[in-house]
């Protein structure tokens, strides 16, 4: 496990009760998430190229790579949003590409700007997705609602549309919109960016109890603190290629950095320009 040094979550039980049961096991065993020699070209651009890895059910999985370095087209890629120039993604077993509409039954994708509609109140957007998904109406989905806008703290927002909403507030209806249809593989891009503290604390909890009841997460952040505390194992991308998968220790075989943190491990695994160097450059004084 990642997990380690971070703090204690603390106490489930408050969402043991208001969480629903999740979806039922995938029929096929126990890998969630795979991507299979997944290639991205744009041009003479690799924005990915031949990126492989297996997810476990009930595993919290943290992506990190700089900026520019393939996440968010690995995951676009994975949720079918985005088609690959070559490869293939498999959600719990089923190809994304040739059984879509099966694949993204099982699966919520929250993109680095999530897809809500600004002219509808929360409620109402939850409302709508829970029809699209053909979720029947009732009682038991009206209460699943309530309890995520009073989650988020979104239940009193009567009223007021989306578009009005902050960044934050976005991220979270976001986030609601997906777990109100109980998906068994969860696909998150950057889904604790701008949230406030609380709020952070909350999702990092919300997702430890989901996966503690079988939900595979797979999450990319630049918050490194967050991917120490929470995630089982990170994979890290650089220029389009993974360069490490695994749990802290090890990664830190794979560096070869016996008590290297998962900062040192990042910086060493995705070494760019020495920075330092860069910056006496720039400060040097004219000669
Ligand atoms: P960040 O951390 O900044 O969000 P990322 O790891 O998510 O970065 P991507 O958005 O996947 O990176 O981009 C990977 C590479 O692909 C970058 O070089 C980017 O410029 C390029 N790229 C992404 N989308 C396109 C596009 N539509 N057209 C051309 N190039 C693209």
């Amino acid at each position: 496990m990642v997990r380690e040094g971070g703090p204690d979550w603390g106490d489930s039980a408050w969402f043991a009760g208001n969480l629903p049961v999740m979806a039922p096991p995938a029929s096929n065993g126990h890998i969630a998430i795979e991507a299979l020699n997944l290639v991205k070209r744009y041009g003479v651009i690799r924005a990915v190229d031949g990126v492989n890895f297996q997810i476990r059910r009930g595993e919290i999985v943290g992506f990190l790579g700089a900026n520019g370095a393939g996440k968010t087209t690995t995951l676009r890629m994975l949720c079918g949003l985005l088609t690959p120039t070559s490869g293939a993604a498999l959600i719990d077993g089923i190809d994304i590409f040739t059984r879509p509409l099966e694949a993204k039954a099982r699966l919520g994708y929250l993109d680095e700007e999530p897809f809500v509609h600004p002219h509808l109140t929360g409620r109402e957007f939850l409302t709508y997705i829970a029809d699209l998904y053909r979720m029947p109406r009732g009682p038991e989905r009206q209460q699943r609602m309530e309890r995520l806008l009073g989650l988020f703290e979104l239940a009193d927002r009567n009223g007021e549309l989306i578009g009005a909403y902050s960044h934050g507030m976005r991220q979270k209806i976001g986030l609601a919109s997906l777990l109100i249809r109980e998906p068994s593989v969860l696909l998150l891009d950057e889904p604790t960016n701008g949230l406030d503290p609380r709020s952070g604390r909350l999702v990092k909890d919300l997702l430890e109890e989901l996966a503690s009841r079988g939900t595979t997460v797979l999450l990319s952040t630049h918050i490194l603190e967050v991917a120490q505390a929470l995630c089982h194992r990170v994979a890290i991308i650089d220029r389009g290629h993974i360069v490490a998968t695994g749990t802290m220790d090890e990664l830190r075989t794979q560096a070869g950095a016996e008590h290297a943190s998962l900062e040192d491990l990042f910086l060493k695994l995705t070494a760019g320009p020495e920075s330092r160097e860069l910056i006496e450059r720039l400060l040097a004084p004219k000669q």
